[in-house]
């Protein structure tokens, strides 16, 4: 037989550690992970990887550690079938394979010297971690950032150390909100949405990057259209099922625009009159 040799060097399986595996919700898990050759992953924020465990399959996962974290990067995986209920089950020490970074992420250097306004639902705040780790490590690139959380029910709130240390940071507005209240909470109760209003923005120098479940973005863009900010300068992520990684097998195409290889990220100037976008 033949043997077939891949050219394309971002196919390329590189093997990499799990220094670190750590429960954060009944659903999701915090990996950091290191690239076995000692080198450094050199994403952008927003960008994802595809996980690979032999035998069992693929999977894309957005790097929710900022760049200039190099020795290691941080992934948060929640649990819903094959690929990602097998990661639950590894452990510190562990080896798994995978390629990439892949895709569009955020445009930092578009976005350095404005506002941010961001809006991150439920497990939306994984690839968005990664941005607000960009940020505070070069704060003074940003103008005013603003930061806005919501999940359904407190015991969903991930990174929860971190949103507190942000919560009381003077160099960021923080607010939080879950759909459902338990008795421990003191917050906000209510859609994310309902926040929205309340942010004290310039829209003109406001770039805001939203991402979570499916359902929130209609909501979410109409209160930012509210606020005034351009079409251009709201950035949307998006997650589809998706198989190659690289813009070749056409699972994750959304009409003419594949969100492998054009996204995840968007903005919604480009993504506005695609009818299978939301
Ligand atoms: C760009 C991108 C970034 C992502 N980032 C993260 C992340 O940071 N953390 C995280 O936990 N998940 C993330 N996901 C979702 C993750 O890829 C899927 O949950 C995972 O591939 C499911 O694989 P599985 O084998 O565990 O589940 P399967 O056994 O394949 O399927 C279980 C269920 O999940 C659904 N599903 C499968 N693939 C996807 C998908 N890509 N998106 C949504 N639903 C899917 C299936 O339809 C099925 O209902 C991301 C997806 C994309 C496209």
């Amino acid at each position: 037989m033949e043997k077939v040799v891949i050219k394309d060097s971002s196919y390329r399986l590189k093997k990499a550690t799990i220094l670190q595996a750590k429960k954060l919700t009944a659903q999701e898990k915090f990996f950091e992970i290191a690239l076995r050759d000692g080198s450094t992953l050199d994403h952008e924020p927003g960008q994802f990887i595809m996980i690979s465990l032999l035998g069992i399959g693929e999977s894309p996962i957005s790097v929710c550690s900022s760049p200039t974290k190099r020795d290691s990067f941080d992934l948060c995986i929640r649990a819903v079938g094959k690929v990602t209920r097998s990661l639950h089950a590894l452990k510190a020490g562990d080896e798994i394979g995978i390629r990439g970074p892949y895709g569009k992420g955020f445009p930092v250097s578009i976005l350095a010297g404005n506002d941010l306004l961001i809006v991150a639902g439920g497990l939306g705040i994984a690839p968005l971690r990664s941005l607000i780790m960009f940020v505070l490590d070069n704060r003074r690139d940003f103008g005013k950032v603003h930061i806005l959380f919501g999940c359904k029910e407190p015991k969903e709130m991930l990174f929860r150390d971190e949103l507190g240390h942000w919560s009381k940071r003077t160099d960021l507005h923080y607010a939080c909100t879950v759909d459902r209240a338990d008795p421990d909470w003191a917050g906000n109760v209510g859609v994310i949405t309902t926040l929205i209003p309340g942010v004290d923005i310039e829209p003109s120098r406001t770039f805001a990057a939203v991402v979570g479940p499916p359902v929130m973005y209609n909501f979410v863009i109409k209160e930012l259209l509210k606020k005034g900010i351009p079409e251009r300068q709201i950035l949307l992520s998006f997650e589809r099922n998706m198989a190659c990684g690289n813009g070749k097998c056409g699972h994750c195409q959304i009409q003419n625009l594949y969100v492998c290889q054009d996204g995840p990220v968007f903005n919604y100037e480009q993504i506005k009159n695609l009818s299978e976008a939301f």
